[in-house]
């Protein structure tokens, strides 16, 4: 007699089989690898227990946990995570939005409607997917004050972020391939309220010790250089030339870099510095003022 592989059957070997390959969340994986063959929730799986599966879904299923067995991230397998409420598509060409980046839209939105209600220039820097601006932007959808700006170097990631605009439905970003600042002229029309940047900010000599996950992911989305902090001083010199008075900078920080960000805005004459916790209790999102006229 053969046996018939069921829903609750091959979760109930696929979880195991994951974490003996190092995933800290091998049900939950198991389960949207399986929801995403059989093209249904997450949560319906725990009404078809007994539903016998296909070859051909049992072949699709076999090929994710494969690729999921060797790191690949969930998101990239299912090809979409949430973000802010959001579905965003994700590709191997930009970084999965995480959760704690969620503090540095929080911060941006208190910022925007405590010092720019009436609306200003807002630029992302790395957009990757274009998480953060696209999330700010549907956030402030029919303000008509506002415009928006995701500037990636990578075309490949722009491209995502720009389908996800278009999946969203949101029309009112830009977005422009260049290396940071390098394809803006600070007064031709580019000055902003607001800046904000989850950059790269691994330490390069850490890049070979990240788990197999995040070696999945674009190393220029990760690598801070030798310190973790070029992105952070590059960004603080120049970001001043396209601020307005009153303007804001708002990063997203690594674990422990808060006390040095905060250094390099002071140093670069940044006033109302300042940082939140994210629910790790670590201090992820550190931000400055350029002084009022
Ligand atoms: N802005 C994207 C995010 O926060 C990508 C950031 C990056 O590529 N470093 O998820």
């Amino acid at each position: 007699m053969t046996s018939t592989w069921t829903v609750l059957s091959l979760l109930n070997w696929a979880a195991p089989y994951l974490e003996k390959y190092g995933s800290t969340s091998p049900r939950l994986d198991a389960e949207l690898l399986l929801a995403k063959v059989l093209a249904c929730q997450r949560l319906e799986l725990y009404l078809r227990f007994d539903k016998p599966l296909a070859a051909a879904e049992l072949a699709s299923f076999k090929k994710l946990i494969l690729e999921r067995r060797q790191g690949v991230p969930v998101a990239y397998l299912l090809g979409e995570k949430e973000f802010w409420s959001l579905t965003f598509k994700v590709t191997p060409a930009v970084l999965v939005p995480r959760p704690e980046t969620e503090h540095l839209v929080e911060a941006a939105i208190s910022f925007l409607e405590e010092k720019f209600s009436t609306g200003c220039g807002v630029l992302d820097l790395g957009t990757g997917c274009g998480n953060i601006i696209l999330s700010l932007a549907h956030h402030f959808s029919g303000e008509a004050g506002f415009s928006w700006l995701g500037i990636d170097s990578w075309p490949a990631a722009l491209a995502v972020a720009a389908e996800n605009a278009c999946q969203l439905e949101i029309e009112a970003v830009s977005w422009l391939t260049s290396d940071l600042f390098a394809a803006l002229e600070p007064s031709k029309n580019f000055s902003f309220g607001l800046v904000v940047a989850n950059p790269p900010y691994i330490v390069s000599a850490e890049m070979a010790s990240l788990p197999p996950e995040v070696h999945c992911e674009p190393v220029a989305a990760l690598d801070g250089g030798p310190d973790g902090l070029e992105f952070y001083r590059r960004i603080a010199a120049t970001a001043r030339d396209f601020l307005v008075p009153g303007g804001g900078l708002i990063f997203e920080v690594g674990d422990e870099q808060a006390e040095e960000v905060k250094k390099i805005l002071a140093s670069n004459g940044y006033s109302a510095i300042s940082g939140l916790f994210d629910l790790a209790r670590c201090e992820r999102v550190v931000m400055g003022r350029m002084k009022d006229e």
